[in-house]
């Protein structure tokens, strides 16, 4: 009986995890998209916001930063991941869960696929710059912010640059608007060049960043 009964185990698993997954490709204006979800609790109309918010904003962040970013992305709702969302080989894993939670966080996908922008490889710069950039990206581009209440917070004593995501996305906001446009563009070009250094501030902007955040402290307005 037993050799009878464990095929029709098998076969039910199978078809349950077919179910589940639902995979659509989209092609626009030179992008292709592959989006998976392995949710089948998941509003479809959260998946088509995904897919929309992909293609407003990677195109731009293409534009503005890296033109020869890749055409062929893969974009994965999962069920198992525990974080909120990651990003490797032209892959974005998005967790179900968040997209539950905070359904209006469409903007996860922008500062996602600005990792692929950014495409640093093994990276001779800093993480928490490489962080600090997508959120500054995500705040520059993001479709969804204000909705998601998503936004770079006040300066606080507490602070340091290298505290990466927001803190650094703000501070970079700063050194922008007081002290030189373009740094964003001008950094980020280094760190996919692996020319960037610790001296690439000073080289920029005539200070060193442990000198730009002291000036950021005394007045951080933006
Ligand atoms: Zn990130």
């Amino acid at each position: 009986m037993k050799n009878i009964f464990f095929p029709g185990v098998f076969l039910l698993c199978f078809i349950a995890a077919a179910n589940a997954q639902t995979t659509k490709v989209y092609n626009k204006n030179g992008y292709k998209l592959t989006l998976t979800n392995y949710d089948a609790t998941l509003d479809t109309t959260e998946l088509t916001r995904l897919a929309k918010t992909f293609y407003i904003v990677y195109p731009e962040l293409a534009k503005e930063y890296n033109p020869n970013t890749l055409k062929d992305v893969k974009m994965v709702v999962d069920t198992n991941y525990k974080g909120v969302a990651a990003t490797a080989d032209g892959k974005v894993t998005i967790a179900s869960s968040w997209l539950h939670k905070r359904p209006e966080d469409i903007d996860v996908v922008t500062h996602e696929v600005m990792h692929i922008v950014q495409d640093y490889g093994e990276s001779v710069g800093p993480g928490w710059l490489t962080e600090g950039i997508a959120d500054y990206a995500r705040n520059k581009f993001g479709v969804n912010n204000v909705a998601a209440k998503w936004s770079l917070p006040d300066y606080k004593s507490t602070q340091n640059y290298d505290n990466a995501y927001r803190i650094t996305a703000r501070f970079l906001v700063w050194i922008e608007a007081k002290v030189k446009p373009g740094i964003v563009k001008e950094l980020d070009s280094q760190m996919r060049k692996h020319t960037y250094t610790d001296n690439s501030w000073k080289q920029q902007t005539g200070k060193t960043v442990d000198e730009l955040w002291k000036a950021y402290t005394e007045d951080p307005a933006v």
